[in-house]
């Protein structure tokens, strides 16, 4: 029988001990006993489902996350990781060679950007970057010898939204496949795999964890794509998640619908009081209608996400705003239900070079916002009196 993924977010990959415990057990043992020899040569040369050898490779409380996540997404399997980097760089390398040729979207994630521009590339792996809305852009580089492309399905931090099935039909007609970083979109409101993607990533310390706790990340895809490419990578170099995070993200996971769905509700509410001021530069939210992929984002998600951008015009309101904030908190997470706001050009995107800040569209004013789960009237209140301190001080 199919469930839905409420449902599955509270159940799949449950093991219970022989003590029957309601709650996931944390597997806290890097090592498994063999009851002789022979049991030991047997699990070596093919260990069955429930069946572990070293922590590296797989642990119980591990594997509960892995197929708990992998059901939510509708993917076959999943392997997790120690951090989102991990997930992303793990499925990178695994699945390319030098020689291979890699086609991603321009608009990354700065540390996705250092994996494909310096990792990748010194290992003999040429990647081209596009603009990610640009299809035309996308069907030119992409050749023959293109083995997969990249995207963050709405990028950071000036949120665009990659139309998954329109470059995964590209993609595929080449014969390249299609690895999707799905973080702004969360487990929630992704229809990846069905859309065309080959492989999702997930950092998972974003809205799976979602209360600031630990890093974590995810690899979904396809049983022959999980086992006999990411696993043998990922096994031998060492990116595996620990059990204690794994068991806080697999109870994470029972309350990830809800948590997402009223971070996304707010997030929206505020969106459409931030744009009716009038006197911001930009807002930009994925589920306004005035969003350019408005129509795309409700067919691709449904939803706009949990994080919103403004433009307040100059870098000393943008402080200025920042500063007279009491609620939200300054940091560089996102998808905590704590309230967040970052100003990208000076923090996570202070190293680009300008002209890459102008091409991305990272301007000395724009501020993103990772809404959490306080009330939205407390929330409007406090960004609608931190903009009126900051215009005020002009
Ligand atoms: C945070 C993030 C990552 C990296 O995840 P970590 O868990 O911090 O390693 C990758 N991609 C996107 C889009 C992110 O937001």
């Amino acid at each position: 029988m199919t469930r839905d993924k409420r449902t599955l977010a509270v159940h799949a990959g449950t093991r219970r001990s022989q003590y029957s415990e309601m709650s996931e057990a944390i597997f806290m043992t890097q090592g498994f006993v063999y009851e002789s020899a022979e049991a030991a040569e047997a699990r070596f040369e093919q260990a069955g489902e429930d069946e572990f050898i070293y922590a590296r490779y797989g642990n119980p409380t591990v594997r509960m996350f892995e197929e708990r996540i992998a059901a939510l997404e509708g993917a076959e399997d999943g392997f997790a990781t120690a951090s989102g980097m991990a997930a992303v760089h793990g499925a990178l390398a695994a699945m390319t060679q030098a020689g291979d040729h890699v086609v991603a979207a321009r608009a990354l994630f700065g540390s996705c950007l250092y994996v494909l521009e310096e990792v990748l590339a010194c290992f003999g792996v040429q990647v081209t970057l596009v603009d990610g809305l640009d299809l035309d852009a996308w069907a030119q580089a992409i050749t023959p010898n293109t083995k997969l492309v990249f995207f963050e399905s709405i990028s950071n931090p000036t949120l665009e939204v990659i139309d998954i099935a329109a470059v995964a039909k590209l993609a595929h007609a080449a014969g390249a496949l299609v690895v999707v970083d799905n973080v702004f979109s969360t487990p929630v409101y992704s229809n990846a795999i069905p859309l065309g993607a080959d492989v999702v990533i997930y950092s998972a310390t974003k809205h799976i964890d979602g209360q600031g706790r630990g890093l974590g990340g995810v690899i979904l895809g396809s049983k022959e794509i999980i086992r006999s490419i990411v696993e043998p990578f990922m096994k031998h170099t060492g990116g595996a998640m620990s059990p204690f995070n794994a068991w806080m993200m697999v109870k994470s996971l029972e309350t990830l619908d809800l948590r997402v769905r009223a971070q996304v509700a707010t997030a929206t509410e505020l969106a459409g009081l931030l744009e009716q001021r009038g006197d911001l530069a930009r807002v930009i939210y994925p589920g306004l209608p005035s969003h350019p992929q408005f129509a795309l984002t409700q067919a691709q998600m449904g939803a706009g996400g949990t994080v919103l951008a403004i433009d307040v015009g100059s870098k000393v309101r943008a402080f200025s705003m920042i500063n007279a904030l009491e609620i939200m908190l300054i940091s560089n997470n996102l998808g905590d239900s704590k309230s967040i706001i970052t100003h990208p050009a000076t923090t996570t995107h202070q190293r680009l070079p300008q002209d890459q800040k102008d091409l991305l569209g990272i301007m000395p004013g724009l501020l993103r916002l990772s809404i959490g789960l306080e009330s939205a009237k407390d929330l409007n209140s406090d960004l609608q009196a931190a903009l009126d301190v900051a215009f005020l001080s002009d």
